[in-house]
């Protein structure tokens, strides 16, 4: 469908071990570490370790074992960060309109407040 992977992005970089993070859980097909700029009580970001560009791509090409690890990592990162009972938001920026600015796919995780209102009216 024409993605194409940057391998050089920030969060390749810190899958091939050159920069480091700060890692809430891993899996063979899954990485969850602190966003850097959190703007929550609790940021992280759920991330595949295959070269996917975005949520779509992601959704399209992963293998079914990669899609049910990631999203069974994102229910025991949940569990770990105690977000299960009251809640949390999860977003997918994705490509220019959704305002992506690091192109490998990753599910933001936020809260330990209430998170306000879904969009910005703009
Ligand atoms: P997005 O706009 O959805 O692409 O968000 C990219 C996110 O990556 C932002 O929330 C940044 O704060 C975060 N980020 C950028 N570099 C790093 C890094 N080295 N470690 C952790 N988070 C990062």
């Amino acid at each position: 469908m024409g993605w194409t992977y940057d391998p050089t992005n920030i969060f390749a970089r810190i899958l091939r071990g050159e920069i480091p993070n700060k890692t809430v859980m891993e899996t063979p097909h899954t990485l969850v570490f602190h966003d850097i700029r959190p703007q929550a009580p609790v940021h992280v970001l759920v991330i595949p370790k295959g070269a996917y560009v975005s949520l779509d791509h992601f959704s399209a090409e992963a293998s079914e074992a990669e899609i049910a690890d990631f999203h069974r990592t994102v229910a025991k990162t949940c569990a770990i960060l105690g977000l299960t009972g009251e809640g949390f938001r999860a977003i997918a920026n994705t490509g220019e309109n959704g305002h992506q600015e690091v192109p490998h796919y990753h599910l933001h995780i936020l809260g330990g407040r209430a998170m306000g209102r879904m969009v910005d009216p703009g």
